[in-house]
């Protein structure tokens, strides 16, 4: 027998690796679910297994979904010839709000980075070169962040694809520095995109 402690500060601890979220208010998460045990906590444990266990990474483009492919890349009016590149899927959400862009994606899962040791490998990069060969792609969109580290990924991405018969354009800058996409306002994404320019 135990008061608990420990179950419920391995919980605090899990709950803490989450963005934004730090051990105080972590903290402060976990007693707030305690007291709704019923109401809160069980049915969102239930939706966490049901999540886990029922989407997944779509095998092309790295969108969530329940099939091997996900509904973008299913979806035979998508086949267009354009990639959209984009972060994650939080960036790629942000896209289809505009609902500016009928093409395809391929999610990075991040972006290159020194100091984190990101390299093209630990990245999506050689299956978007891959795609590229064989989808008969025309033109990839880079809709990468205004920050250092998306910018430098653009460069390599654009830099990789040369010489490949295949047009690289990235969205234009109405994006402010460092803003991300997910907090672009849909208007916002439509006129970049229209506005995109050839890298
Ligand atoms: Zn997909």
């Amino acid at each position: 027998m135990s008061d608990g402690t420990r179950e419920i500060e391995a919980l605090i601890d899990a709950m803490a690796r989450l963005p934004g979220l730090g051990p105080r208010s972590a903290r402060r998460a976990v007693l707030h679910l305690m007291a709704r045990r019923a109401t809160l906590m069980a049915p969102m444990a239930e939706l966490m297994g049901h999540v886990a266990e029922a989407v997944r990474d779509c095998a092309r483009c790295g969108n969530l979904g329940t099939g091997d492919l996900c509904a973008v890349c299913a979806d035979p009016a998508r086949a267009t010839g354009e990639i959209c590149v984009v972060e994650d899927v939080a960036d790629l959400w942000a896209m289809e709000r505009g609902r500016a862009f009928r093409g395809r994606y391929h999610v990075l899962g991040g972006v290159l980075s020194a100091l984190d040791a990101v390299g093209p490998d630990e990245l999506r990069i050689p299956l978007l070169l891959e795609r590229v060969r064989d989808e008969g792609v025309t033109e990839v969109i880079l809709a990468l962040n205004a920050t250092v580290d998306g910018q430098t990924t653009a460069h390599y991405i654009a830099e990789a694809l040369e010489d490949r018969g295949v047009q690289v354009t990235s969205l234009a800058q109405g994006v402010p520095i460092g803003g991300e996409l997910d907090y672009l306002d849909d208007g916002t994404i439509q006129a970049a995109l229209r506005a995109r320019k050839r890298v």
